[in-house]
């Protein structure tokens, strides 16, 4: 009594097969993952760009102490007519100048180069943008041409099955259905060794008595129809 639905389900297997080749696509999966890449990589492109303009402004602050430091140590360079007196009240504080200008120095020369790893980082992320892009071009172009062989056979699958599905009975088909849906596959099995043909539980002499009368039984563990 089943024979339509086995056709039916042997087609249904047809439309699993092209739907899992559909969806295991590698270069499918990969455009997922790489556009997951490429966004990452635009906001951390955002990120560096903020770093870089608060690093320079930084930097350029603290160059101009410096050189208004600088400028001062000048003017007390140039003071010739300074007396000895004046002078060596100065030594203390002219030395403590250099000091101070020599740890701007150092403190300029690692803020400098902390903004050019910035910018090397910024560098890195835009090639490595360009590089990812043109991957996720590839991939697209890989999966759209999968896809363009196998959605039209998996319409025609589809549209087969669903005129099919005019002449089976209703209540069956629901369950049916309900199963697929939870990966239990196949839904009819036969019986086998006296047991269910999917999930192997073995039916007691009452069960066996009622498949083979019946012609089919729900198997109690699985929901599998066993069938004669
Ligand atoms: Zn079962």
């Amino acid at each position: 009594m089943f024979e339509k639905f086995l056709e039916y389900q042997s087609l249904d297997s047809q439309l699993l097969k092209l739907e899992r080749q559909l969806m295991g696509d590698p270069s499918r999966q990969n455009i997922a993952k790489l556009s997951t890449v490429i966004r990452n990589l635009q906001s951390k492109l955002i990120e560096l760009d903020n770093e870089a303009e608060k690093a320079t402004r930084e930097f350029e602050k603290l160059s101009g102490e410096y050189e208004k430091k600088k400028d001062l140590l000048q003017s007390m360079n140039k003071n010739k007519d300074i007396s000895v007196e004046t002078l060596q009240s100065q030594i203390s504080s002219l030395n403590a100048l250099v000091g101070e200008l020599s740890s701007m120095e150092r403190v300029l020369s690692s803020r400098a180069e902390s903004i050019s790893n910035i910018l090397k980082n910024f560098d890195y992320c835009k090639t490595s943008i360009v590089t990812n892009k043109e991957k996720y071009r590839m991939c697209k172009e890989k999966s759209s041409s999968i896809e363009g062989t196998l959605l039209p056979q998996i319409e025609k699958v589809r549209g087969e099955l669903l005129s099919m599905e005019k002449s089976l009975d209703s209540k069956f088909l629901a369950h049916y259905k309900r199963l697929r849906q939870s990966n239990v596959w196949p839904v009819f099995v036969p019986l086998r060794n006296n047991a269910c043909g999917g999930c192997a539980m073995g039916l007691s002499s009452a069960l066996l008595n009622k498949v083979h009368s019946n012609g089919y039984i729900e198997c109690e563990q699985c929901g599998r129809f066993i069938y004669d």
